[in-house]
């Protein structure tokens, strides 16, 4: 069952339509991503969610209560936004306990409530730490407790991992998938970060101008990208168009080849073959990078696993001839 159901949806900011005719359906219990470059529109539907915004046209149901035109607070939404927006002079528990209190619920249970908020992000014992005694990840976990306190239907998540570093964001990922599970809440979470998308939900819709380019698995959206947009933006892609499609593939039409699919010098072994020459090899540590300009007229890039090559291997590589191949199968033709 859809817990939230948009409408054609639409929202303009003096010319600039920052949402344009947006549908969508969001299922009970479903960790469901907006993702798309910035100014695509995608913090204008989370802010029409939560009621921060109104929107020019369309509508929005939630639990199917039409919540178009209600103030934030009838909603039964809880945003956590990118600065935690914690306040500083109370302590942890304080802060997790303030919507309970704004509720009028009693002392004890606001605390019990609290403090199984704070297990649930891990945070057990925080209790009297004022926010500026805490890391980056630990405020990002406090503000989430103070909307998981409240047992939302929904909760909204503006680019919550977004200030933190790479090591920390990767974990809070995991974490934060995790946490959903437990609770069972429906998210919406908004982020521009592809990888980010692709690892932590059930579905992804991939903005841009104001509209979603697709609504599917993640999986999906990697593999059977419905338009070049989507192609482009979500993972890297190969794209054989034109004349070059003719003469490689012997068929007309865009065509998208994933960079981990195309073997390097191993002619013959698959169903397709080029040659072409080694412009830029970039060393990552366990895998290279490799820039092929092919005499076909296109300029691929290859992926490939450091299985047993050093970086000085690779390096040499440079500027030489090559062969690139792949299979029939992984060539995938959008619109
Ligand atoms: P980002 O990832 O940068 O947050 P986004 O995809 O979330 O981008 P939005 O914040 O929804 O994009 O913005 C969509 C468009 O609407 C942008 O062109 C933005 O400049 C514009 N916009 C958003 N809010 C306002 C506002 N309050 N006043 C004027 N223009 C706005």
């Amino acid at each position: 069952m859809a817990i939230i159901e948009i409408r054609n949806l639409a929202k303009s900011f003096g010319a600039v339509k920052a949402v344009d005719g947006v549908d969508l359906d969001i299922q009970a219990g479903e960790f469901l991503t907006l993702l798309g470059p910035s100014g695509s529109g995608k913090t204008t539907v989370l802010r029409m969610i939560a009621g921060f915004e109104t929107p020019d046209a369309g509508s929005i149901n939630l639990n199917g209560v039409d919540i178009t035109y209600l103030p934030p607070y009838e909603r039964d939404v809880n945003t956590v936004f990118q600065d935690y927006a914690l306040f500083p002079h109370m302590d942890v528990i304080s802060n997790i306990e303030y919507g309970l209190k704004v509720k009028k619920i009693g002392k004890s249970e606001r605390r019990e409530k609290a403090i199984e908020a704070l297990r649930q992000v891990q945070l057990a014992g925080y209790e009297n730490r004022k926010p500026s005694q805490l890391s980056g990840g630990q405020r990002q976990r406090v503000a989430l407790a103070r909307a998981l306190v409240n047992r939302p239907s929904v909760l909204l998540l503006d680019e919550p991992l977004g200030a933190l570093d790479l090591k920390l964001r990767q974990q809070m990922q995991i974490e934060l998938k995790e946490l959903q599970r437990e609770v069972g809440i429906t998210f919406i979470f908004v982020t521009h970060d592809q990888e980010e998308a692709l690892t932590m939900s059930d579905r992804i819709a991939v903005f841009d101008k104001g509209r979603i380019q697709q609504l599917d698995k993640p999986a999906k959206i990697y593999e059977m990208p419905s338009n070049e947009f989507v192609a482009g933006f979500v993972g890297i892609s190969n794209l054989i168009s034109g004349n070059v499609a003719e003469k490689l593939l012997g068929k007309p039409g865009t065509f998208i080849v994933r960079p981990e699919k195309i073997e390097l010098g191993a002619a013959k072994k698959n169903e397709r073959n080029a040659d072409g020459v080694i412009k830029e090899v970039e060393y990552l540590g366990p895998s290279t990078r490799f820039l092929v300009e092919l005499d076909a007229g296109v300029t691929l890039m290859v992926l490939r696993q450091n299985t047993s090559e050093s970086s000085i291997d690779v390096e040499a590589m440079r500027n030489s001839r090559t062969s690139l191949s792949w299979d029939i199968g992984s060539e995938y033709q959008v619109k």
